[in-house]
């Protein structure tokens, strides 16, 4: 079995259950109630379901949104430092574990002293923060002192799926496209293009993005973006490489509820194995079922070491 690293992967805080309420309208109340005891472990279930699949290194991150949906700016301030310090002492008592970063991005610059004060102080690897916050997109003027932080620490910034600020009405009559089916990776991949357009990896070029599930099907977009870019109506946006070249300089991925072997032969041969890597969406995904996805999928030995752990430790430091 090739060891492995994987990176998206949660866990909740019983003072959180309020705010992860609502991602309950996006997934099965099945799921959503089977979910909530693995994702309080840390101990031999979230173990076991690592060894069997031969991960030595979880980095954990709460179950969102987190306090990315509270509307007093003090109390998010001062629930995601508690739930980082609930992190670092899991990570304390049990080495295997790593960690993302929960931020009020609510308040860019505590945001960003947060960062600074879990990856030097605690260890973690970086943040991961779930979609918009109250409307407000990661390209937004007000977190350019964040990105700075963010480029100075070397962390690397995980956007994790999360629902648009309103239910925009093509979703009225469709509940079971709201979510994993399908809103998340439109919500996801926009705000990655966000980023991108807007000119974030030019005036920050060591900034590091992650995306989920393959990339939110960017890879497969990529040729487009690229031509369509040159002759749409951009206004006095200007970008220094074409669309494409930031995917090979400032953004990977990881495997995270995709285990589907085109897309993943897509997104390396788009933007190389360098920029893949392994995780399984636990306890929403199944392990097993990744695990053994990926130690069979059409992929040199070089790459799969690339992607289940070599691509992880050089990006997190691990
Ligand atoms: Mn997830």
């Amino acid at each position: 079995m090739t060891p492995k690293i994987a990176l998206e992967e949660h866990f909740m805080h019983p003072d959180f259950f309020d705010y992860f309420g609502k991602t309950a309208i996006n997934i099965s109340p099945d799921l959503f109630g089977k979910a909530k005891e693995a994702l309080l472990d840390f101990g031999e279930r979230r173990i076991a379901a690592m060894d069997v699949i031969g991960v030595e290194t979880s980095v954990l991150s709460l179950a969102g949104p987190g306090v990315q949906a509270e509307k007093r700016v003090e109390t998010a301030v001062r629930l995601a430092r508690k739930v980082n310090d609930y992190l670092a002492e899991q990570m304390v008592k049990q080495p295997r574990y790593g960690g993302f970063a929960h931020l009020a991005m609510q308040d860019p610059i505590e945001a960003a002293n947060e960062l600074e004060r879990c990856v030097r102080d605690l260890g973690m690897q970086g943040a991961m923060i779930n979609g918009q916050t109250g409307g407000t997109y990661l390209d937004d003027d007000r977190y350019a002192p964040f990105w700075e932080r963010v480029s100075d620490l070397g962390a690397a910034v995980y956007i994790h799926p999360n629902n648009p600020p309103e239910q925009v009405h093509m979703y009225h009559d469709h509940p079971e496209l709201f979510g994993p089916v399908w809103s998340w990776t439109v919500e996801t991949a926009t705000h990655a293009l966000r980023l991108l357009f807007s000119g974030t990896f030019d005036r920050f070029p060591n900034a590091r993005l992650i995306l989920g599930h393959l990339g939110e099907t960017l890879p497969y977009l990529l040729w487009r973006l690229d031509s369509r870019w040159e002759i749409s109506n951009r206004g006095d946006m200007r970008l220094a490489m074409k669309p494409s070249e930031y995917f090979k300089r400032n953004i990977w991925m990881t495997t995270s509820g995709m285990c589907a072997d085109a897309p993943l032969r897509c997104a390396i041969d788009m933007v190389g194995a360098d920029r893949i890597m392994f995780s399984v969406d636990y306890p929403f995904e199944h392990p097993k079922e990744a695990g053994d996805w990926i130690e069979a999928a059409p992929l040199t030995e070089a790459e799969r070491t690339l992607v289940c752990h070599q691509n992880a430790r050089a990006l997190l430091g691990l």
